[in-house]
């Protein structure tokens, strides 16, 4: 298996907004391996959260949510076309990284609690609320998709010491390693 790589800040298709993915090409071949692609992707970062298409090098409104965020066990899941259609007034800073912006950090704004649409992986349309991290993610994600990144956005970013580099790049190689 060929693990897609990563793309970093500065690369074109990251800041630049994806268009949408035809409702009806959703179920095709080629973009449910543009979805396997980002999963394998985002299964090779022991510390992703989430990953958007665009961090593939693929200019395409998908992003998908490991699973974990949403209890143990659970298979990652992914957002086609994703849309907020809901969010609280109230926002809150939290820490954010993104694996295309690797080793920074920074507090960034978003909203406690939004609701998305967007079609699954099947192309049925679903509504979804979120609160916490799921809230912060789909934001950050839905960035992505408009060529943003949290460093745009944040109001104080800071950058790993080189041991905790150290250490976070010998759990990604395992990760890496073990997908071989
Ligand atoms: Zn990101």
């Amino acid at each position: 298996m060929t693990i897609p790589p990563i793309v970093q800040s500065g690369t074109e298709c990251l800041h630049n907004p994806s268009p949408e993915v035809p409702v009806k090409e959703i179920t095709s071949k080629e973009i449910q391996k543009v979805i396997a692609d980002m999963k394998l992707a985002l299964a090779g970062e022991p510390d992703g959260v989430a990953i958007a298409a665009p961090q593939i090098g693929i200019s395409k409104r998908i992003f998908v949510v490991a699973g974990f965020v949403f209890g143990e066990e659970e298979a990652s899941v992914a957002y086609i076309n994703p849309v907020i259609v809901k969010k609280s007034k109230k926002t809150e800073l939290m820490d954010e990284g993104c694996l295309s912006v690797r080793y920074w950090y920074g507090d960034v704004k978003r909203h406690l609690n939004v609701t998305i649409e967007a079609y699954n992986e099947s192309g049925q349309k679903i509504r979804r609320g979120a609160g916490g991290l799921l809230a912060h993610i789909f934001q950050h994600e839905i960035d992505h998709l408009d060529g943003i990144l949290f460093t745009d956005k944040a109001e104080t970013t800071h950058k790993m010491t080189d041991s905790e580099k150290e250490r976070l790049d010998k759990k990604r190689d395992d990760a890496k390693q073990q997908l071989r």
